[in-house]
């Protein structure tokens, strides 16, 4: 049933090469910039606290274990900063201000996100039931019941590819932010730049892996077809 396929490796080793250069370029970029601190002085809670105020957000602030694992959530409208980002330093400031950013987006209605946010259950659905289906049919011939997976796999990577505006745009609300408000000089704004751009970076692995794992897939059917 599972013999060695050599596609597969096609399909999934370049964008795994990819995925894991960018964890490594997002971990050594954030950790050379976290040894930097802002000429202002500013930590990361002060530049949440600064731009909720500045922009008149609604906007709770909380601190999440881990290391990068700063989020927005819209359903409880909380920043979530990890403990990295709540030091004095541009990584900090930068990973916050994009976080930020997701908020200004929640604010104004921001298409994209609104989408993802849409989406959200059936992507957590067809992430777990579209693999099983997809091996059941490959198992039993069934197209119907592959289709069914394609399906789930094509929410998932319709997610993965949503995600990259809502990305981009929060980093590019964060630096204008950061810039209109002074909180870091010209020179550390492409330190931050650089932080934001390797974060960004780790969306767009995570999208090809989304697309190269459905080409694959359709590709199998296509296979059983023939
Ligand atoms: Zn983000």
């Amino acid at each position: 049933m599972f013999y060695f396929d050599p596609l597969y490796f096609v399909f999934v080793i370049p964008p795994l090469l990819l995925a894991m250069w960018a964890q490594w370029k997002v971990q050594s970029t954030f950790a050379k910039y976290a040894r930097v601190p802002t000429s202002t002085g500013v930590n990361g809670i002060q530049t949440a606290q600064v731009l909720i105020n500045r922009n008149g957000l609604n906007v709770g602030v909380t601190s999440v274990p881990g290391h990068l694992t700063d989020h927005y959530d819209p359903r409880s409208k909380t920043v979530a900063l990890s403990q990295s980002s709540q030091q004095n330093s541009v990584a900090s400031v930068a990973v916050v201000a994009h976080e930020l950013g997701h908020a200004m987006q929640d604010k104004e209605n921001y298409g994209p996100l609104k989408l993802r946010g849409a989406i959200v259950p059936a992507v957590q659905l067809g992430g777990w039931v579209g693999p099983i289906m997809f091996i059941v049919g490959l198992m039993l011939a069934s197209e119907a019941l592959m289709w069914v997976g394609i399906i789930g796999f094509g929410l998932a990577a319709l997610f993965a590819i949503i995600t990259l505006p809502v990305e981009f745009d929060a980093s590019r609300r964060a630096l204008a932010m950061l810039q209109s408000n002074r909180l870091l000089t010209e020179q550390e704004l492409k330190g931050a730049k650089k932080v934001l751009d390797a974060a960004a970076l780790t969306y767009v692995a995570a999208a090809a892996q989304a697309l190269t794992t459905l080409l694959y897939y359709l590709t199998l059917m296509g296979r059983q077809r023939d």
